[in-house]
């Protein structure tokens, strides 16, 4: 899937890998790398330094970009993650599901 398909707000669902299955809201879309950051997804521990002397260090989880490959668009009507196509209709392009061919 090419990075002109996905786009900031739209839903995707992990295809491989640990978080298979799961499916987030898409934040942020690299087109030179082709990865795709989603909320909530392929969390990574990252360890805070304190500001302070005295302060403890934390460990939080951040959202990490995922590559773009391993995700599919979510389908309402097909309650999963399906691949999609790219269709013109009366010169306007829209993204379909490749399944139900419902638009997204
Ligand atoms: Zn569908």
């Amino acid at each position: 899937m090419s990075t002109k398909i996905i786009k900031k707000g739209d839903t995707v669902q992990i295809l491989t890998g640990e978080d298979k299955g799961k499916s987030g809201k898409v934040l942020k879309v690299f087109r030179t790398t082709g990865l795709v950051l989603v909320e909530g997804l392929n969390l990574k521990k990252r360890r805070i330094r304190p500001k302070r002397a005295g302060e403890k260090g934390q460990t939080v989880e951040v959202a990490t970009p995922l590559a773009i490959s391993n995700l599919a668009l979510f389908c309402k009507t097909c309650k999963r993650g399906k691949r999609i196509k790219v269709q013109a209709v009366k010169d306007k392009k829209i993204r379909v599901c490749t399944k139900c061919s419902n638009p997204f």
